[in-house]
């Protein structure tokens, strides 16, 4: 079901800039990130849903699947225009 996601997110400390891989979960991810080098912990203050979304490479996969559906949803929508027309 996750086939075309990424589900290892780099994620950069904002405190010390110390990177890590974490291993994303299909439906849960950490709000706050813990750095094992400098051992901060950091919440997102933009807004963003989790710590992914806020210090990863990739947005966490709640956000990604969200983002897949909503696509899906405007081809259909699109082909649904394309068939009235
Ligand atoms: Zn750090
Ligand atoms: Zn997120």
């Amino acid at each position: 079901m996750y086939d075309v996601v990424r589900v290892e997110c780099e994620v950069t400390c904002p405190e010390c800039g110390n990177r890590e891989w974490v291993t994303m979960e299909p439906d849960h991810s950490p709000y706050v990130l813990v750095c094992d080098q400098c051992l901060n912990t950091t919440a997102p203050t933009n807004g963003e849903c989790c710590m992914f979304c806020a210090y990863g490479t990739s947005q966490c996969l709640p956000r990604q699947k969200a983002i897949r559906v909503l696509q899906e949803q405007s081809e259909q929508l699109e082909i649904s225009i394309q068939a009235a027309a």
